[in-house]
């Protein structure tokens, strides 16, 4: 059976954080990376109280009703995937509106990620489980929040877990446990550990 690779989007594949910054800055907001967090770093400028998280969802949620999604894609997750593809299996796993379905799935495509793409929300232990259910190979899962790793170790036990940041500025403030999630942020070295967890 073959291998499978499960893969989040947003700063795994996406580089999401930079996207939304551009998109409040059409409204007038400003982003002030000084914690691992989305809404609390929104700011008006020149206040130093973040915006209050309400509002911060309804952006993001007008961001996701947008037919295109200004993303940047990870520096060489394009490159990682189709090596891992030779002999994997790769699902994307994104939790996200369910509207914005077709425009995610155009951002994979335009970003030579042409892989299926499973939309969902919550904790990705179970459908990272599901998945795994319908191989008998090995399974590896990459994500950048720490509690939908350990929800996958916890559903899923017998999946690789790794962890990756993409977003350089919020890097030193992400959660992480590598001793149950080996992290690797550079698609560089990451895409080879997976492929050698995997056997490939
Ligand atoms: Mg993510």
């Amino acid at each position: 059976m073959a291998p499978l690779v499960i893969v989040d989007v947003d700063e795994v594949l996406a580089l999401f954080m930079r996207g939304f910054e551009r998109f409040i800055r059409t409204h007038g907001l400003e982003m002030r990376i000084d914690r691992f967090a989305l809404f609390q770093n929104i700011y008006r400028p020149g206040e130093d109280q973040h915006l209050d998280v309400a509002a911060g969802r309804k952006l993001f949620d007008a961001f996701f009703r947008l037919d295109r999604h200004d993303i940047d894609v990870a520096p060489g997750a394009a490159e990682a995937l189709q090596n891992l593809a030779r002999q994997a299996s790769v699902v994307i796993l994104t939790n996200a509106p369910a509207e914005s379905r077709p425009a995610r799935a155009r951002w994979l495509i335009e970003n030579d990620l042409p892989y299926a793409l499973v939309v969902g929300a919550g904790p990705k232990g179970r459908p990272v489980s599901a998945l795994a259910q319908r191989t008998r190979g090995p399974v590896a899962f990459v994500d950048d929040l720490l509690p939908n790793l350990d929800s996958v170790a916890q559903e899923a036990p017998t999946v690789r877990t790794f962890q990756m940041v993409a977003d350089h500025r919020l890097r030193p403030f992400a959660p992480c446990a590598p001793d149950r999630h080996p992290r690797l942020d550079e698609w560089s070295a990451l895409g080879p550990a997976i492929a050698a967890s995997l056997g490939i």
